[in-house]
């Protein structure tokens, strides 16, 4: 692949796609062996289909509840090869779309309980790094949720408002468009919110969860993709193509792929969202962009573009718009998608100008498991197999809530991990065949339309942003010295 120098611009800037490697930039950053397949007819007493966090998780809590039970975790290929492995590294709070319906379905206290949970999960998580070795690059930077266009404000607006609801006033702070501008050198950027999150090294994380996971006795095999899940008397049958597994209790933890099995075909739609990597930047370069403290940054878009850096000094960009393909497909194909890559490249641009000249390693993405209601989706299914999914493109806090779910779901215990606003039931499903295809497209030109139009959504925030913020940072002076 040739290259131009550092400082020297590209021609354009559709050329500097076409030149990246199509590959998921993480898996550079750590080698791993593929495990060995099932081989033959096995029996077990938990057995978890799908090796991404949500499954790994539950492996690790189960295997820490019931040290005697005989776990099985069975991988279409290897382990994180779905969006575990290939995400932004965004390690943050319940936000957005996700908060907003669970305040509108739950109300203020179930929401609480959500908002809750993920901020202990981000805790949780950095703590299992360092009690069990996982050099995962877990930082607890914050995030940046900034406004770039005046609809945005908007819902900066009302993203506080519903963090106040929860009842977590101290997790986050406003900074105007000068205070937002020394920790995020954007030209674009009108004001932020930072909250309290992590990044971390995705790759690194679901390989070291596996490998703790391995530690507790617990098989995974992978290059085992299940093809049915049946129940015979009072077990289930699991079959692949080079055995079965006989299992008293079976979580189904395939996200994005849930579609592939009968019973819950219509709770989960994978759609492609997608990341692209700069090569390391120069101090030089570093220089040019304020971002003293590195952390993780979104725009308030439905649609939002993320930036963050990684240990070795790359930025990531990811987000955009989803990408839907007809028929649920959830071919690995769709790693590559030219006019998203495009798209990313030239976000990046207008959003770090001082950047125009920085070239991009890598290009790839994944797919998201979308729930209807935008809320991750636990509970079991008529025939009783336990199920988690639907995270939404925000899966890797609440993932780790999620295992603990599944365990007391398969365990059938009542705790304050069941009674939250996550495990549900009669939860709204998308349709099947082409309907299920218009709706999905239908929704993704909905929200892009939204988003390109911010005067759909007039609010006062929008007309005047200089006093929205000089008049929350007085009020909440005021509050401070009551
Ligand atoms: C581009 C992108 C960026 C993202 N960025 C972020 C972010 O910054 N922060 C964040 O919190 N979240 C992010 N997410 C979401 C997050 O990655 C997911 O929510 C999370 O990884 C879900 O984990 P999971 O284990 O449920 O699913 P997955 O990691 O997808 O795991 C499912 C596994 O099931 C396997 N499988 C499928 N079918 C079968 C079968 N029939 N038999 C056996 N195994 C099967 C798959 O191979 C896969 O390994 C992002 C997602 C994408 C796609």
């Amino acid at each position: 692949m040739s290259r131009t120098g550092a400082d020297s611009p590209p021609d354009d800037l559709e050329n500097d796609v076409e030149e990246t490697r199509n590959s998921v930039y993480w898996h550079d950053t750590e080698p791993v062996e593929v495990g060995e397949p099932l081989d033959g007819d096995a029996s077990c007493d938990i057995c978890i289909v799908g090796a991404g966090y949500t499954g790994l998780w539950a492996a690790h809590f189960l295997a820490e509840a019931e040290p005697a039970a005989d776990i099985k975790v069975l991988e279409a290929e290897t382990v994180g090869s779905g969006a575990s492995s290939a995400n932004g590294g965004f390690v943050g709070l319940t936000a957005g779309k996700v908060l907003r319906r669970l305040l509108w379905y739950y109300g203020r206290e179930k929401a609480a309980g959500v908002y809750r949970s993920g901020a202990r999960s981000i805790i949780d998580i950095g703590r299992f790094c360092r009690q069990y070795g996982i050099d995962a690059d877990f930082a607890m930077n914050g995030v940046l949720q900034v406004v770039t266009d005046r609809k945005q404000l908007a819902r900066l607006e009302l993203q506080v408002k519903r963090s106040e609801r929860t009842g977590l006033r101290g997790s986050f702070k406003l900074l105007d468009r000068d205070e937002a501008q020394q920790r995020i050198g954007s030209p674009q950027v009108l004001g932020a919110l930072r909250t309290t999150g992590a990044l971390v090294n995705p790759h690194r994380l679901v390989q070291g969860l596996a490998r703790v996971v391995r530690e507790q006795s617990v098989d995974i095999h992978e290059r085992t993709p299940v093809t049915e899940v049946r129940k015979v008397g009072g077990r289930y049958r699991v079959t692949t193509p080079t055995g079965t597994v006989t299992a008293n209790e079976v979580v189904l933890a395939t996200n994005a792929w849930q579609h592939s099995f009968a019973q819950t075909h219509t709770k989960v739609m994978p759609v492609w969202n997608y990341l692209m990597v700069t090569e390391p930047l120069t101090d030089a370069q570093l220089s040019r962009v304020a971002w003293p403290g590195r952390e993780g940054v979104s725009n308030s878009l439905s649609f939002a573009h993320a930036a963050r850096l990684t240990a070795d000094n790359r930025v990531v960009w990811s987000g955009g718009r989803w990408y839907y393909y007809d028929q649920r497909d959830t071919d690995r194909s769709h790693l590559r998608n030219d006019a998203a890559h495009a798209e990313l490249r030239e976000s990046f641009a207008r959003f770090f100008p001082a950047w125009r000249d920085v070239r991009f390693s890598h290009a790839f993405g994944g797919p998201i498991g979308w729930s209807r209601t935008f809320i991750p989706q636990f509970g079991r299914t008529d025939d009783g197999l336990v199920y988690g999914h639907g995270y939404t493109g925000n899966g890797i806090a609440p993932s780790h809530t999620g295992g603990k779910i599944l365990r007391d779901l398969v365990l059938r215990r009542d705790t304050e991990y069941t009674d939250l606003a996550y495990v549900t039931v009669n939860q709204p499903k998308f349709a099947k065949g082409a309907m299920g295809d218009k709706g999905a497209h239908l929704f993704i030109w909905r929200q892009e339309t939204g988003d390109r139009l911010p005067l759909l959504l007039p609010h006062p925030a929008a007309l005047a942003p200089r006093s929205f913020f000089a008049g929350r940072a007085a009020r909440r002076a005021a509050g401070a010295n009551r």
